[in-house]
């Protein structure tokens, strides 16, 4: 579901089942711009990150998305200023805070970190680690600072507990309390939904979607997830190897994908191989146009399983249901197709009247299908 898209009313609804605090009143920062320019991150023989450019725009919502060590976790700790870059520079509002000579230290960036783990002092209260960040402010101050930023994720009554005394989700909570009690201009989650159960998830994407919004800080989420970039981030960085392989909106990436890498992590294709001749591929499946890739060259074909239509028999391709298990909303189908030697994957509603083993027609409308290069991967 593409961001904003769930009832927002219906949304708040459940926060306050589940004990969030009133949406708006959250304080608002100064949102500063952000900026990597050639950034390099070795340790030692591995190179975390290989000269990475990246501006974040002032109050935009960015979220790095990739697999298990790609860099994502790298690249935030740099904007934090817990590690320093190999090479290349990390601007704040267009300033280098990475310079050896001109480091800035994390307490004086201006920035917010939610840790994975959350990263809450065991030996502290609630209240105290909230007010970990505002050894500036006045004792009174402070706590009043704190209290409001409990009272935004629905958690002021456990001022005085303890870390160990909450649920997961709830210390989830209390980090992103601590995180935006300072105000901070920028704002970094790493993985932030990722230790919590399905329904908690949807609950504290959506409630920190919304908290984001009222602070205004420009953020960064870290996430394995597209489901998750998709529905709380301005714009997507998808990441591969400690590079950026492709950089849009969540439309952008899921409908033009411009490699099959990031084909792939959007979607769960059923994959056909052809080689170029003419324009365009020739498989099993249909032949599907390949612009600009060089006759003779081999491609793979990328079909969406939603986007397969079962028809009668003798329409379309010959094939046969081999396969099929009730999702609710669809069926997922297997099919076995005349002439291509894998299973094609369908997401569809089906007739009660097919059965599995039954003859079936399949329609794949060409221009839904995504070619590319084979050596692309
Ligand atoms: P994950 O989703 O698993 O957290 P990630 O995309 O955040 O992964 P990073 O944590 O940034 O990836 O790690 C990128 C690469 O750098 C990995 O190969 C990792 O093992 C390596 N790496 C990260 N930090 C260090 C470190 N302090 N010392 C040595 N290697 C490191």
């Amino acid at each position: 579901m593409v961001k904003g898209e769930e009832s927002l009313a219906l949304s708040e609804i459940k926060a306050g089942w589940l004990g969030w605090g009133r949406r708006g009143t959250a304080g608002a920062a100064i949102p500063m711009a952000l900026g990597f320019e050639g950034v390099t991150q070795r340790f030692g023989s591995v190179t975390a990150l290989s000269d990475v450019s990246l501006s974040v725009e002032p109050g935009e919502i960015v979220a790095l998305l990739g697999q298990s060590g790609c860099g994502k976790t790298t690249l935030l700790r740099l904007a934090a200023g817990v590690e320093r870059p190999s090479g290349g520079r990390v601007l704040l509002e267009g300033r280098d805070v990475s310079a050896p000579d001109r480091f800035v230290e994390p307490e004086h960036r201006g920035v917010g970190f939610v840790f994975q783990d959350y990263a809450l002092f065991p030996h502290l209260t609630v209240g105290e680690n909230v007010r970990f960040g505002l050894r500036d402010q006045s004792a009174a101050t402070a706590e009043a600072t704190a209290l409001r930023a409990l009272a935004r994720v629905g958690l002021a009554d456990f001022y005085g507990g303890y870390p160990h005394m909450l649920s997961g989700g709830e210390q989830q909570r209390v980090a992103l309390a601590r995180a935006i009690a300072p105000r901070p201009g920028v704002l970094l989650m790493d993985e932030p939904f990722s230790n919590l159960d399905r329904r908690l998830r949807d609950v504290v994407r959506d409630e920190t979607a919304a908290l984001l919004e009222e602070t205004g800080a420009t953020s960064i989420i870290v996430t394995h997830d597209p489901e998750d970039a998709m529905r709380i981030a301005d714009r997507i960085v998808l990441m591969r190897a400690g590079q950026i392989a492709q950089i849009g909106t969540g439309e952008e990436l899921y409908r033009r994908p411009a490699s099959l890498f990031a084909a792939r992590f959007f979607c769960d294709f059923t994959e056909v191989e052809g080689r170029v001749a003419g324009g365009a591929i020739d498989t099993p499946l249909g032949r599907f146009a390949a612009p600009g890739m060089p006759e003779g060259s081999d491609a793979i074909a990328c079909i969406r399983p939603h986007r397969v239509r079962i028809v009668p028999k003798g329409y379309y391709l010959p094939a046969r249901l081999i396969a099929r298990r009730f999702l609710g909303e669809v069926d997922h189908l297997q099919i076995a197709v005349e002439g291509f030697e894998r299973v094609l994957s369908v997401r569809a509603p089906l007739s009660d009247e097919i059965a599995v083993g039954d003859e079936v027609g399949v329609e794949i409308p060409s221009d839904e299908v995504l070619v590319f290069p084979a050596a692309d991967q």
